[in-house]
């Protein structure tokens, strides 16, 4: 398909979900003569199930929500950088426990994740809702996940008691260090997400949407080496790495005339010399190369080290790079799965504002080549001031914030009782999810 680069990825995330396809729910769909899959089958009784569900979520949805704003603005309060994010998991695992969930720590070996899973734990289906729960550089949490990090907690305490009646396993997963260091991609290497049908988390944003469009991302630190000399004494003698930086961004610039639309190329001078006398020996950026499509980031790569080999040549210079983080893939888009998001904003009085932009890059694209996932977005600003600014982080705390909490909340419960009280949607999903990964 569409992922050429990362075919071994792609490979084993084929076999993967032929395996969930042959294993998991056909065998055991088939297996039952009575009981709650045939009633799910039949549709009346099936609404009725479902009207009882709905009931059940939003009472408990209430039964949690004090508890709940409170961890909310604790954490707003307590911001804290990813991979740092001790008090958060803290405060987080403390409240699951307390609700009667197991925890497991260091999910991938990653210091501040968990897991929390609440009973039996043997269902034929399994969920994994997300959470997020780190911050920014004097921002503090300017990308809500104080708040989305909450709506999962409450979404998960509040569903861990309809388990039987959708014969899933409910897990809530901490996954840290998403703007930083994109710790899912470490979940998603280690094959935590492997035993899933279902991923989601809902993310605050200045709109609201049922699929976050996100760019496929690489991150590179480029290095330019040349020779120090005196700047002014004997010029001839060095060569200049902060030049070679220059020219590298200025040939990005007029790269991107010629690159397919929906590319971003962007980045910062992370070290630009010492001393405006000493010609720089060395200088170094950090460079973002963005997709709408995984499969264009090897070719971007390519584009990008030619205009860095043409710098250090022009300068004589030599050049390497090095990966900062993992790649973060697009956010693949599961089409049943949001079209039951698309009824559930509906029913709830929610207007969608997709107007087909970009809302950025997550390391939840990767999750999203494992099984159906889903990311959408509420709006928690009254004037429109996107994530990662000021006037975002200064909306954490506020009453819409808080009711976002609830709200959020109940996307993510009607979505999972939507779909697993239905026979119809989980093979639907499933196709969606095949056809996508092999074709
Ligand atoms: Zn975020």
């Amino acid at each position: 398909m569409k992922m050429s680069q990362i075919n071994n990825k792609s490979q084993q995330i084929n076999d993967k979900s032929q395996q969930i396809l042959l294993d998991r729910p056909s065998g055991k769909l088939s297996d039952r003569p009575s009981g709650k899959l045939s009633d799910r089958l039949s549709g009346k009784l099936s609404d009725r199930l479902s009207d009882n569900l709905l009931d059940r979520l939003s009472g408990r949805l209430q039964e949690f929500l004090p508890e709940i704003i409170a961890l909310n603005d604790y954490l707003a309060n307590h911001p804290e950088l990813s991979g740092e994010e001790y008090l958060a998991c803290k405060a987080m695992t403390n409240i699951l426990k307390t609700h009667g969930f197991q925890i497991e720590e260091k999910i991938a070996n990653l210091e501040t994740s968990f897991r929390g899973i609440y009973g039996a734990n043997n269902h034929t289906y399994k969920v994994a809702i997300l959470a997020e729960y780190d911050a920014l550089k004097d921002l503090g949490h300017g990308c809500g996940h104080c708040v989305s990090g909450s709506i999962s907690m409450l979404a998960a305490l509040a569903l861990a008691q309809c388990q039987e009646e959708l014969d899933t396993d409910i897990h809530i997963i901490g996954t840290p260090g998403e703007e930083l260091y994109a710790s899912k991609c470490d979940m998603v290497n280690l094959g935590v997400f492997d035993d899933y049908d279902l991923a989601i988390m809902l993310h605050l944003n200045n709109k609201n949407l049922i699929h976050s469009k996100l760019y496929a991302i690489d991150t590179f630190q480029y290095n330019f080496h040349g020779k120090a000399a005196h700047a002014a004494a004997a010029p001839w003698e060095g060569a200049n790495a902060l030049n070679a930086v220059q020219l590298f961004f200025h040939a990005m610039d007029m790269l991107r005339q010629h690159v397919l639309p929906d590319t971003k190329l962007h980045g910062i001078i992370v070290n630009g010399g010492s001393a405006a006398n000493i010609v720089p020996d060395e200088a170094s950026v950090e460079i973002n190369i963005r997709s709408g499509e995984t499969s264009y980031l090897d070719e971007l790569n390519r584009l990008v080290d030619d205009c860095a080999r043409g710098a250090a040549i022009a300068t004589q210079t030599t050049w390497d790079k090095s990966r900062t983080s993992d790649r973060n893939c697009e956010l693949l888009k599961n089409e049943t799965g949001v079209q039951v998001l698309g009824e559930i904003y509906r029913e709830l009085g929610i207007q969608v504002e997709d107007d087909g932009s970009f809302f950025g890059s997550s390391d939840i694209g990767n999750v999203s080549y494992k099984c159906p996932t889903f990311h959408p977005t509420l709006n928690i600003t009254e004037d429109r001031s996107p994530i990662h600014t000021q006037g975002f982080a200064n909306c954490v705390k506020t009453k819409k914030a808080h009711q976002a909490i609830e709200l959020g909340a109940k996307v993510i419960g009607m979505q999972i009782l939507k779909i697993f009280s239905s026979d119809e949607l989980i093979k639907k999903m499933k196709e969606d999810f095949n056809s996508m990964i092999y074709e």
